[in-house]
């Protein structure tokens, strides 16, 4: 009878509760990325990312605890969402991160489990990590040239920045990505240095526009460099051409390119293009718990508020559902300087 029924409905019955479990926006994308900020805080201060002074933090008891985190992870991944990247601020600076690590490595539908982080604090953690589950990592390093990368990060270290890098890559994490902003006069001229080393380390690149958040704005930091500027710079000294790798354009905003024969992948983001939206399978939720539904846009909803105020389960998923509903097609960068500007990266987890 129920097989009947099903057939009738044009679905088999566990086939159809799983398509209406998922996450899917007005434009039918369905949803099954999150990007979880742990805190807005940060041991570094990268001037594209968080003002010199004046940075409003967030109140620590605003935060969620891990408790809450888990859950409402755990209900994305009951939605359908099996990817979770771990970002801030820097997710190595909250205490206990190992600890939360090991809580969502136990969720039975996750299936990919990575983070973002300035590796300043990896070196000591890396093996601890991949042994909780942290599968893979994104590092930033703008620049191998020490004074260059202080002066980028205003009071970074390189040093234990690239004994993170090693020790990511000894721990077998992978792939171990390398996030380079690229800024004209500041450190484009490390573009072909970077990708030696990418190419020496067996690590993957990905070479990243400003993006206009906080006082980057559309060109704040007056070092814009386009990527189709880049992505020549690197033909020309990789004396190859650059081939779009396979599965290169997922749904991610990163493309990706196939140097020659070589076997490392490169990748650009270029937020001020479009492309990826109309793949965009993502939301990120700030350390306070505010869904935030697209990166360009100022939308978002409060989870911590339903959290606290006793909702069950079903609840939750239902405000997560709503929330979604309201997820815009595309980001603004492009004509809403005003808005953006307000924000900082180092809330939205990049
Ligand atoms: N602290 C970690 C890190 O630096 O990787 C994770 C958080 S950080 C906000 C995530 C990514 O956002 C980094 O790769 C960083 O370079 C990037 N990012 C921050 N502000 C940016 C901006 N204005 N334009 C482009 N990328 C930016
Ligand atoms: Fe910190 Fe990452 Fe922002 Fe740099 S980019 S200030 S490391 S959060």
């Amino acid at each position: 009878m129920k097989a009947r029924l099903s057939f009738r409905l044009g679905r088999p019955e566990p086939l159809r509760k799983i398509a209406m479990s998922r996450l899917i926006d007005p434009f039918q994308r369905t949803i099954r990325y999150l990007r979880v900020s742990v805190t807005d805080r940060c041991n570094y201060r990268c001037f594209y990312c968080m003002p010199s002074q004046g940075m409003v933090w967030e109140e620590r008891s605003h935060f969620l605890s891990f408790e809450e985190l888990t859950r409402i992870i755990r209900l994305f991944a009951e939605l359908g969402v099996d990817k979770v990247r771990l970002t801030g601020g820097e997710p190595l600076v909250r205490r206990g991160i190992l600890d939360f690590v090991r809580q969502l490595s136990a969720l039975p539908s996750l299936r990919d489990l990575s983070m973002s982080t300035n590796a300043h604090l990896l070196a000591g953690q890396a093996e601890a990590l991949r042994a909780a589950g942290v599968q893979r990592v994104n590092i930033s390093l703008d620049s191998l040239k020490p004074e260059v990368f202080r002066r980028i990060t205003r009071n970074g270290d390189l040093e234990p920045v690239l004994a993170g890098i090693d020790a990511a890559l000894a721990a077998g994490m992978a792939p171990v990505k390398l996030n380079m902003v690229v800024m004209r006069g500041l450190n484009d001229d490390e573009i072909e240095a970077m990708f030696d080393y990418a190419v020496a380390k067996g690590a993957d690149l990905r070479y990243i526009e400003t993006m206009p958040v906080g006082e980057a704005g559309i060109d704040g930091t007056g070092h814009f460099m386009p990527a189709v500027e880049i992505l020549e710079r690197l033909k020309r000294h990789a004396g190859a051409e650059l081939v779009p790798a396979k599965g290169g354009k997922g749904a991610g905003p990163a493309r990706y390119y196939q140097v020659g024969e070589g076997p490392v992948r490169v990748g650009v983001i270029s937020a001020l293009s479009r492309h990826f939206c109309d793949d965009c399978n993502r939301v990120r939720l700030t350390a306070k718990g505010e869904l935030v539904l697209c990166l360009g846009q100022e939308d978002r909803v409060s989870l911590r508020d339903g959290l606290r105020r006793g909702l069950n389960d079903e609840e939750m998923k239902q405000l997560i559902r709503d929330a979604i509903a309201r997820k815009p097609r595309s980001h603004d960068f492009n004509t809403d300087e005003r808005r953006v500007a307000l924000r900082h990266m180092s809330s939205l987890g990049g």
